[in-house]
């Protein structure tokens, strides 16, 4: 009866630590067990990676990150321009690198890479905030999440040939109501603006939020309480 005891504290004992694990922790196990039949040398060397990133790498990386977001907001910015103030017709409305390279506007595989991408990007830097950051942050991430749907809806009907809702074009669901310029022009805004509240938060955090970063962002530690 002893050591049957034993042998069930010996067994339970790792699983009662896991709730205590860091985020990085938890997405990394998401990482490995969706994306690898997970040997443990791989999860291990996902944990460092995705790890990393959300401790030392991570000022970089969402440097890097936030230049690519900003660069493709202002695309959409100057497509609603053109067509706005310059009164250009929308088929010539192609924003700044669509002039030099038009299949990049009508590429609609592009346009999902595109929302992929920023959501494996939002997702993946999202342990490395903490507190208030965070809340906004996953804010972030759940709306870049339906506008990704969106886009993958559109690109289902590329693929297919058909049309939603006897549409002319592929046609995402809130494009029912608002045009396709100013509708994704609405959510690269709508995903932007809590991500640089919580860049705000991220780089001046509180005292009590700042002991829980591994990050080297914050520039200015408040002494506010979170
Ligand atoms: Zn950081």
């Amino acid at each position: 009866m002893r050591s049957l005891r034993a042998i069930l504290r010996r067994t339970s004992a790792p699983r009662l630590r896991e709730p205590a694990a860091s985020n990085a922790n938890q997405v990394t196990a998401g990482v490995a067990s969706t994306a690898f039949r997970s040997p443990q040398s791989q999860s291990l060397r996902v944990h460092s990676f995705v790890g990393k990133l959300n401790g030392p790498w991570h000022k970089r990386a969402l440097q890097a990150f936030m230049i690519i977001v900003t660069a493709h907001l202002a695309e959409h910015l100057v497509q609603a321009y053109q067509v706005y103030v310059l009164k250009w017709p929308m088929h010539q409305a192609r924003g700044v690198l669509g002039q030099v390279f038009p299949w990049l506007i009508h590429s609609e595989v592009l346009h999902y890479g595109y929302a992929l991408i920023m959501l494996v990007g939002i997702w993946t830097l999202l342990p490395g905030f903490v507190g208030r950051s965070r809340t906004w942050w996953l804010a972030a991430l759940v709306i870049q999440f339906w506008h990704h749907i969106e886009h993958a809806l559109l690109q289902g009907q590329a693929i297919a040939g058909r049309t939603l809702f006897g549409a002319p074009v592929p046609t995402s669901i809130v494009q029912l109501w608002i045009p396709r310029l100013e509708l994704h022009l609405l959510y690269n805004s709508v995903v932007f603006v809590p991500m640089i509240v919580a860049m705000y938060y991220h780089l001046f955090p509180s005292a009590p939020e700042a002991t829980g970063m591994r990050c080297s962002c914050a520039l200015h530690v408040g002494p506010g309480t979170a």
